[in-house]
């Protein structure tokens, strides 16, 4: 790996403050010190010091559990609003992907990795994980209109601009205006269309679990590293 970037990985500094850091004579490689950015360095035997720290870098995957608070959007580019990977404290934030993104008012688990193979795992209709979604509902819906509904999702429903039917999911109903609905899909605004669908409208949306994985003991904003177990059942 380039020094540059092998700093960069290490540490909190970009490669442009890395070749800063480099010029400025602060980095020993096997205790010489070099100003060569652009050095292969072997990254698991070669001794990288900087202001008297070794410097190492993790090169296993990231994979991160979030409790997404409302306000946030899942996107990895500045846009109109806090983007999620400013709640997370771990560097190269850059090479980290989101599975299953959430709309910027939706709160809940969201799984970010750099692990591109994984991710599609995660999210791949294919491998059929269950999410489940906690939703309040606009108007109130009597028992009548409940029970068609999760019957018809039962079914799978034909949203507006799709050529296929979702998938069976189930609907169940807490009271009349809060619902649990569970997707083993993810189509665009899936929840809010299928509400849609009968006419209603979502006005408050969590998802409280992916496969496995639920927000046992994670405040909003805060986010933990899967366990090997957590990743492996995937
Ligand atoms: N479905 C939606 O409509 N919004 C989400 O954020 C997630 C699923």
């Amino acid at each position: 790996m380039r020094l540059d970037k092998f700093i960069s990985k290490a540490t909190e500094l970009s490669r442009k403050e890395a070749k800063k850091i480099l010029h400025a004579g602060e980095v020993t490689v096997n205790d010489s010190v070099t100003k060569d950015v652009g050095l292969h360095v072997d990254i698991e035997n070669d001794e990288i010091v900087w202001a008297g720290e070794p410097l190492s870098v993790a090169t296993g995957n990231r994979y991160i559990l979030l409790h997404k608070p409302e306000g946030f959007e899942c996107t990895l580019k500045v846009k109109e609003h806090p983007i999620v990977t400013e709640l997370i404290a771990v560097p190269e934030l850059g090479s980290l992907r989101i599975a299953g993104r959430l709309d910027v008012d939706t709160t809940g688990a969201l799984l970010i990795s750099d692990d591109g193979k994984w991710l599609h795992r995660v999210t791949s209709p294919k491998h059929e994980h269950a999410k489940i979604y906690e939703l309040t509902l606009a108007e109130p819906m009597d028992e009548a209109q409940q029970a068609n509904a999760v019957e018809e999702v039962a079914q799978g429903i034909l949203l507006e601009g799709e050529h296929e039917e979702t998938k069976p999911a189930v609907l169940e109903f807490i009271d009349a205006t809060h619902a649990r609905l569970t997707l083993e899909q993810g189509k665009y605004h899936q929840v809010k269309r299928m509400m849609g669908y009968f006419g209603n409208r979502v006005t408050e949306l969590h998802r409280a679990s992916i496969g496995h994985i639920t927000l046992e003991g994670l405040d909003k904003g805060d986010s933990r590293f899967l366990t090997p177990e957590e990743v492996a059942k995937f």
